[in-house]
């Protein structure tokens, strides 16, 4: 008989889902370890909405993990539909303001926490193509990022993919990946402005093959993105100039970036933006979080605030089917598709209101009046 796995649980990827499942396990007393990359770009999701602050606490690290180093957001402006700008003010919030994130230190708190919680932490470490084991665990290999000899291999009872929009483990293990439509952002960060004067407030603004958003981050930096789809002009431009050009052609967003100065830019980077989920959120000895399990148009701000739910949701079904509750991951993946369902009323919703440019392809394909193209379906 071989002897019995290190870990009840592997964890895979430390964004908000992977820490939120690792949190949640390690708390019912599972022995968990969380292993992130840490590879690839900066993310640029920064925006936490106010009823984050509840799943925080729920997972216990509210205090610490949105301390210091984070800014207040009192509420969002959007010239949507209509070339005025509308408020959206926190004020009346039960749940008080909202956040601009420091995200990676956002991220960093939250694995901090998972390991003060007594989950291992393994920093820059990829899983890599987990096997099931005929006795029903799983050997999970490992790489360091840095480390030549780091090389090991574990054993787990349970696998959660926390990997992100890849959702690189559960796809291995044969679920599919259905994508709602093709959005992309570019994005840039602007230097501070030198008068320090800024507007704390987000901002979207639609045009007419997609929308802006803009906001202040604690560094003083401001983030502009432009959010289209990949066959659409401005998405094929890799340059600066054509993103300045369109950027100055806004009415509100321009207004905000100005002050950071526009002349000497940096070309935007390129982020997949677009819809999507998996035929299914488990399976055999594993369970899907995060945008790895559903993965929403950042315009809904809801992306990190899903993370946290969804990883929290997972972890006590998780728990409770180790400890021989069939019917517990059943539950877990209707919690899924209930957020997916409200996500895409939702969605529906917001772009019926904008139709300003209702034969453009951005907006007629959000209308449902635009033909849909080989492989993608309703998000
Ligand atoms: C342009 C853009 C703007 C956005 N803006 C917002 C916003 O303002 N507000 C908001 O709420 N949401 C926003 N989002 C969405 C939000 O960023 C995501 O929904 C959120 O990060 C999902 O968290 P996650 O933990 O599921 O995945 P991620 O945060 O993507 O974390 C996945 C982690 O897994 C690691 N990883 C990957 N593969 C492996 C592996 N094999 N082994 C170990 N680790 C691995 C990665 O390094 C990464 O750290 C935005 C998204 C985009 C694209």
């Amino acid at each position: 008989m071989s002897p019995a796995p290190a870990y009840d649980v592997v964890v895979a990827g430390g964004g908000p889902a992977g820490c939120a499942a690792a949190l949640t396990l390690v708390r019912a007393g599972r022995r968990v370890l969380l292993a992130d990359a840490g590879t690839g770009p900066p993310k640029v999701g920064e925006a936490l909405v106010p009823v984050g602050r509840l799943l925080l606490a729920d997972l216990g690290v509210d205090r610490q993990v949105l301390g210091t180093g984070h800014l207040p957001c009192h509420g969002n402006l959007s010239a949507w539909g209509s070339s005025a700008l509308h408020e959206v003010d926190f004020l009346r919030d039960p749940h008080g303001h909202g956040w601009h994130l420091d995200r990676p230190l956002f991220d960093r708190r939250l694995r901090a926490a998972a390991r003060t919680a007594g989950a291992e932490v393994a920093e820059r470490t990829a899983v890599r193509r987990p096997d099931r084991q005929p006795d029903g665990t799983w050997r999970v290999p490992l790489r360091h990022r840095t480390d030549r000899d780091g090389e090991r291999t574990v054993r787990c009872r349970w696998l959660v993919d926390a990997t992100g929009r890849g959702a690189a483990l559960a796809v291995r293990a044969g679920a599919r990946r259905r994508t709602g439509d093709r959005l992309t952002a570019r994005h840039l960060l602007l230097d501070p402005a030198p008068d320090g004067t800024a507007d704390g407030r987000s901002l979207v603004e639609s045009d007419r093959d997609g929308w802006w958003y803009t906001a202040l981050l604690p560094s003083r930096q401001r983030l502009v993105a432009y959010f289209t789809d990949p066959d659409l002009p401005l998405a094929a431009d890799r340059g600066a100039e054509g993103f300045r050009d369109r950027l100055l052609a806004t009415r509100h967003v321009s207004h905000r970036a100005r002050p950071h100065g526009l002349t000497a830019l940096r070309p935007p980077r390129r982020a997949p933006a677009h819809t999507a989920h998996l035929d299914r959120v488990h399976g055999d000895g594993w369970t899907a979080v995060g945008d790895a399990a559903a993965a929403f148009d950042p315009l809904s701000s809801q992306g990190i605030l899903t993370a946290l739910y969804t990883g929290l949701s997972a972890g006590e079904a998780v728990d409770a089917q180790l400890h021989g509750d069939r019917l517990a991951l059943a539950g877990y993946a209707e919690k899924v598709a209930t957020a997916r369902s409200a996500y895409r009323d939702g969605h529906r919703a917001v772009h019926a209101q904008e139709s300003r440019w209702a034969d453009r392809p951005f907006w007629a394909r959000r209308h449902g009046t635009h033909h849909a193209k080989k492989g993608t379906d309703a998000p």
